[in-house]
């Protein structure tokens, strides 16, 4: 049996569409946009394609996005000089630095500096501790995306063991987190995990978020598991998951493509942070 397909660019489109009618209505009523800031700082090509898409889809549903590129020879402290800025800029609801940053700037303290409440990707401890404490307010867009997945799919995860292949603050670990507060098993790997086959074979749910291409194979999984590819990896100039998808997808139940499934929704959770965060600034 193949597996399911989640369309990840459809769902994304679907409630793309829904997020424009509802940025009509709000300009209508209080006579100016949601405002997005994204920051950049140096030139990795990667960070520029992302940074490009996000601004788009913000264009095409009515949020103001304001694209902010810095020198990659910025000081931590102008950088942060910046942020303080939009922090006090009422026509921005919204604030997102592009990670990676260049490695003489301290990210954490960078993001420490975002206004809590528009901390849009979630990231800052305030709202990571929030999300721990099953209180969460911005919640990191990729784990936000999958969980939407899973509704939307009416994938259950009560009672399900679930693996996170990674532990990022940005993916894994709020991954874990959330599927743990919908009642999973969760287990989280990462390089030191001793033989990892042996654990993601336990799993009803696999979420592959190492970074690495192919990683997950077919003799990986188990019949019928849910597989979830968040990675992005180019080879030979070609965008391809974590997870081998031609083996995996013979045997898993629902799988995600790359690119077209975690990707957009990923997108479209930032714009849905950023609809909340205005609506919550300006009552
Ligand atoms: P990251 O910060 O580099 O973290 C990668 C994690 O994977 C680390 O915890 C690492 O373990 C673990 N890992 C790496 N190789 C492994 C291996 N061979 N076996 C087991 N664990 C391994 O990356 P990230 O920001 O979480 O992103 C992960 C992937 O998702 C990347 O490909 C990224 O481009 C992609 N991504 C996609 C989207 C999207 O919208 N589609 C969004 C965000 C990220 P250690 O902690 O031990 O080093």
């Amino acid at each position: 049996m193949t597996a399911r397909i989640i369309n990840g660019r459809a769902i994304a489109d679907a409630m793309q569409e829904e997020m424009q009618e509802e940025t009509h209505q709000l300009v209508d009523k209080k006579k100016f946009p949601p405002g997005l800031a994204v920051i950049l700082v140096g030139e990795n090509p990667a960070s520029q394609v992302y940074v490009r898409m996000k601004r788009k889809a913000c264009e095409k549903i009515g949020i103001y996005a304001k694209q902010i590129l810095l020198s990659g020879a910025i000081k931590e402290e102008e950088l942060k000089d910046v942020i303080r800025q939009l922090n006090n800029d009422n026509k921005i609801h919204a604030i997102l630095v592009q990670l990676p940053l260049p490695e003489h700037i301290n990210a954490r303290s960078v993001i420490e500096t975002i206004d809590v409440r528009k901390d849009v990707d979630g990231l800052h401890s305030v709202n990571l501790g929030n999300l721990l404490l099953g209180i969460p307010k911005f919640i990191p867009c990729t784990p936000l995306g999958i969980m939407e997945l899973f509704k939307r799919e009416k994938i259950e995860l009560k009672g399900k063991r679930a693996v996170v292949v990674g532990r990022s603050n940005m993916v894994g670990k709020p991954m874990a987190i959330l599927m743990m507060h919908n009642h999973a098993t969760v287990t989280i790997c990462h390089t030191r995990t001793v033989d990892l086959p042996s654990v993601t074979r336990e799993a009803d749910i696999i979420i592959a978020a190492a970074g690495k291409a192919y990683m997950i194979t077919g003799d990986m999984i188990k019949d019928q598991a849910v597989v979830i590819d968040v990675g992005t990896n180019r080879l030979e100039g070609k965008l391809v998951g974590d997870v081998d998808f031609k083996a995996v997808s013979q045997k898993a139940s629902f799988i995600t493509p790359v690119p077209g499934g975690v990707g957009p929704m990923t997108v479209t959770m930032l714009l849905a942070n950023t609809i909340k965060a205005y609506k919550e600034q300006v009552k």
